[in-house]
């Protein structure tokens, strides 16, 4: 069966089109600058890569241009819609209310209506996405959460020390993000362990754009990095990660500045992009300006990798030992030297790094030169959406 994967975002919608039984991709894309002047389809199908503006009003436009261009001679992968066998959902907060994936009903969608308090941004990109495509499409739709592999946290970790009534009337607690990717790639390590995921201590870096760390035990998540918002944990492209929370009260307070300045100065300019000064997010720009000798960048690179590593202590101690490491997302699986300096100095643990193979291999493969695996895989969300897809709506 064909599952057309669909992450709808406040202006964009991404889609891949994959055969769940061989895995093959057979068009995939993004529609850009929805709402937006100058809406362009950036996409690969059948010929090759393509990318044209377009007119996208609003995510039912979107939808169509993506609908008529899978059938495409060019552009898309299939001659008829009819061929598409259901679409699954990148839906980003399931809250306490979704543990695994769901097909979408009346119900399930009134309750994603409900978190749209918790993610304001996501939520409700994420339902119009869902709305395009019942429109559009005569097949079962599924949701597929971020928050769900971290549903198992147990309330020790997912309490914050604030008044309890916040957490019992707002829902205010730790949820975690990019748990999709955290469970693809701690199920490739238990496999690539050889042994079953019971007794298994694993901590997952998905270190990306977005980056966020989980402790996997036991095949299960027990804590993660990003908390009520993905603003919490370590520093990111744009986000500051965990700092000092009076920080932004002395911002709104002694400064003056306005709430929504505070969290867009936290949210969209720190990280990489505020700290190094290099005028980019990309970690790549970091990396060049460190080998050009650029103080605030190397301070920036340095700051980084301290607080991933910091993370790999830490849930070393709330698993009682570690088995595995694993590297993935756009740095974590190409940056060799991000992750020797992740890796540097934790030889207490048995975390150390053949560098030939970190700088030199190929494909998931594990890099460790000490007693503790360190895995470097490639993420394939996508594809756990189609799997979680087929396997709810019943075809292989
Ligand atoms: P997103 O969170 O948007 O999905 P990705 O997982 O694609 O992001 O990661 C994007 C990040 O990966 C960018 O900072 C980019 O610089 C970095 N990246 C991609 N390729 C490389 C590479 N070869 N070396 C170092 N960094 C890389």
């Amino acid at each position: 069966m064909k599952v057309l994967v669909v992450n709808a975002g406040s202006s964009s919608l991404k889609y891949t089109l994959i055969e769940s039984s061989s895995d093959e991709t057979a068009a995939s894309g993004i529609v850009e600058r929805i709402a937006l002047d100058a809406s362009v389809h950036k996409g690969e199908g059948r010929g090759g890569k393509f990318s044209k503006n377009v007119d996208a009003p609003d995510h039912n436009a979107a939808l169509k241009i993506v609908a008529d261009s899978l059938v495409h001679p060019d552009e898309g992968g299939i001659d008829s819609l009819d061929e598409i066998g259901a679409v699954g959902h990148r839906v980003v907060h399931g809250g306490e209310a979704f543990k695994e994936s769901v097909v979408i009903t009346s119900e399930v969608k009134d309750t994603i209506r409900s978190l749209f308090s918790l993610a304001p941004l996501h939520n409700p990109p994420n339902l119009m996405g869902i709305e395009a495509c019942e429109k559009l499409f005569n097949v079962p739709n599924v949701a597929v959460f971020d928050t769900a592999f971290h549903s198992t946290i147990p309330p020790h970790a997912f309490t914050y020390p604030l008044p309890y009534e916040l957490y019992e009337k707002d829902h205010v607690r730790r949820y975690g993000f990019h748990g999709t990717s955290h469970r693809y790639v701690s199920r490739k390590a238990v496999e690539m362990l050889g042994r079953g995921p019971a007794g298994t201590r694993i901590v997952t870096c998905h270190v990306g754009n977005g980056v966020s760390i989980t402790a996997v035990k036991d095949g299960l998540s027990v804590d993660t990095s990003m908390g009520f918002t993905p603003l919490e944990g370590v520093m990111m492209g744009t986000r500051c990660g965990s700092i000092d929370p009076a920080i932004p009260l002395f911002l709104a307070g002694s400064k003056g500045m306005a709430p929504a300045d505070v969290d867009k100065m936290l949210n969209k300019k720190s990280g990489i992009l505020g700290l190094s000064g290099v005028g980019s997010s990309d970690f790549r720009d970091l990396v060049q300006a460190v080998d050009a000798g650029d103080a605030r960048a190397r301070l920036s690179f340095d700051v980084y990798c301290y607080r991933i590593k910091l993370y790999v202590g830490m849930y070393a101690a709330a698993m009682g030992g570690i088995d595995a490491v694993v590297f993935t997302a756009g740095i974590g699986e190409n940056a060799a030297r991000f992750r020797s300096s992740v890796c540097d100095g934790l030889d207490f643990l048995g975390v150390v790094i053949d560098e030939a193979a970190n700088s030199g291999g190929k494909g998931d493969r594990n890099i460790a030169a000490g007693s503790v695996a360190v895995f470097v895989i490639a993420t394939r969300e996508d594809h756990v959406i189609v799997e979680e897809t087929a396997n709810l709506v019943g075809h292989a």
